[in-house]
């Protein structure tokens, strides 16, 4: 059974967004073309390291805004500045010039508490390695970040261990999983405190080919109820199944394309307009 098969339909309203809207959240609804809507938005971003007399410019004049429902990939080599661009994004790191507008903030102006704070609430981060706590059990990894948050939310852990699909996993240990599994609690724990942008650095580079399917089943689900996901990657089927595909090359987008999903997604927002006016 595909993951979207399994899951309910509620994802909207779960990550926050206003009931009304997640009313007509399904396939692929105004959300990505409402006008206001943008998730976030980076203008001309730098991050520049000094080594000795050298400075490298890791990001190099980056732009980039992001839709509700929308997915988009970077590909580009090792060292092009992928990771780099995610950590701006994910307010993981400083930007040493530009402007970063997330959810209404321009997140470069916030003193350190208050862009933890940001962060917790705003972003969602997975990455290769999944970075699981080995000694804590599924369910204890997923709620970690509530905690963390001094949040109380056993309903929406439960109800994420069931959407990544865990229910028979939740007291396992992460090395009980395999790959695949570690990314699903990964996701869930990223989405526990309800974040409307997911970031991910090589989601599935170290997963075999099933789960990396498994994964993007969740993102496409994801990315229907409202979630927007930047996703760096090295796996060219993944990076084909975004909305938009950009590539960077020293730290600056070199080609950007709507692929072929895109075309798909516009095709079936365009019927679904036609359906709105009968
Ligand atoms: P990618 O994720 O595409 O492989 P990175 O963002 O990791 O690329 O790296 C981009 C460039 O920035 C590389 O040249 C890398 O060596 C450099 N870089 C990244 N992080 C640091 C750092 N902390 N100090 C110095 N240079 C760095
Ligand atoms: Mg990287």
């Amino acid at each position: 059974m595909s993951y979207s098969t399994r899951l309910g339909g509620e994802w909207g309203q779960s990550l926050g967004a206003p009931a009304s809207d997640s009313a007509r959240y399904s396939p692929h609804s105004s959300v990505m073309s409402r006008a206001d809507g943008q998730l976030l938005e980076a203008k001309n971003l730098w991050r520049s390291y000094h080594r000795g007399s050298e400075t490298i410019h890791a990001l190099a004049g980056f732009s980039l805004s992001l839709a509700p429902g929308e997915i988009v990939s970077i590909v580009g080599r090792s060292g092009s500045g992928k990771t780099t661009m995610l950590n701006q994004i994910g307010c993981l790191d400083r930007p040493s010039r530009g402007s970063l507008r997330i959810a209404d903030t321009e997140v470069t102006g916030l003193a350190e508490q208050d862009l933890v704070r940001f962060r917790r609430d705003h972003i969602g981060f997975i990455f290769q390695l999944f970075y699981l706590i080995p000694t804590l059990t599924v369910e204890e990894n997923i709620r970690l970040p509530l905690i963390f948050a001094r949040k109380h939310d056993e309903q929406r852990v439960s109800e994420l261990i069931e959407r990544v699909g865990l229910d028979k996993s939740r007291r396992a240990l992460p090395k009980q999983l395999d790959g695949g599994d570690m990314q699903r609690v990964a996701i869930a724990r990223a989405l526990v405190n309800r974040p409307r942008i997911l970031l991910a650095d090589e989601p599935t580079g170290r997963l075999e080919k099933k789960s990396r399917g498994e994964v993007l089943d969740i993102f496409k689900e994801l990315a229907r109820d409202g979630l927007g996901i930047i996703m760096a990657t090295h796996d060219p089927e993944l990076a084909q199944e975004a909305n938009r595909k950009l590539e960077l090359s020293d730290g600056r987008i070199v080609t950007e394309k709507r692929t072929k999903s895109e075309a798909r997604y516009q095709k079936l927002d365009a019927r679904s307009t036609e359906q709105e006016k009968k």
